[in-house]
């Protein structure tokens, strides 16, 4: 009987051979270094690539360390910057087509979201919905909010006891970075809904 005939491995040669072993696989010596030398190779290039790879991940694993040391070196005011942005763009969005709080004014130009208490004299109310409300840009920066004719429309507007409660005192707020993230994230949610609620009609 024949033994089964096999095609040298070697790319260069293929020829036909009658293997006298079963573990032979190129037709002559020759071949067989060319096929070895081929094989380390591709071997080479494999664990060159695998380290490649593994690099360039750790490398991304550091940046991404990076960033959240970053984040957690950043101080407070930072997040209390995100959270009041957050928040006085709900304000805007939920006022958007009322006037001006103080002067009543519709008008062109830009307008604020002015808080009726200040955050510096009344720290723990600078996200209350009931403390600040759409002003126009005249009144929030060049009149100081307009504060005598800000009083009777603010009154009008959420009611005595609500003007009452925001009026009384407040506990000392400390805020945590966490807190103020998931204010800020609360916030643009709710301007999202909003604007969501309002196409739908
Ligand atoms: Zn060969
Ligand atoms: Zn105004």
């Amino acid at each position: 009987m024949r033994k089964p005939r096999r095609r040298c491995k070697n790319p260069d040669c293929r020829e036909w051979f009658h293997p006298r072993f079963q573990n032979e696989w190129w037709c002559k010596p020759e071949c067989g270094v060319v096929v070895g030398i081929a094989a380390r190779e591709k071997k080479r290039l494999k664990e060159r690539q695998e380290r490649e790879s593994k690099r360039k991940k750790e490398a991304q694993q550091e940046r991404r360390h990076h960033q959240i040391r970053k984040l957690e070196v950043k101080p407070l005011s930072y997040f209390h910057s995100k959270a009041q942005a957050a928040f006085n763009t709900y304000i805007r969005t939920r006022d958007a087509e009322q006037p001006c709080i103080s002067c009543g004014r519709h008008h062109e130009g830009k307008y604020d979201a002015g808080h009726y208490r200040t955050r510096g004299a009344s720290p723990a109310t600078r996200y209350d919905e009931t403390n600040c409300h759409k002003q126009c840009a005249p009144c929030n920066q060049h009149l100081s909010g307009n504060i005598e004719n800000y009083t009777p429309n603010l009154i009008e507007k959420i009611g005595q006891e609500a003007f009452d409660i925001l009026m009384g005192p407040h506990p000392v707020k400390k805020w945590t970075r966490e807190e103020l993230k998931q204010l800020a994230t609360h916030y643009r949610q709710k301007t999202r809904e909003l604007i969501k609620q309002r196409e739908g009609v």
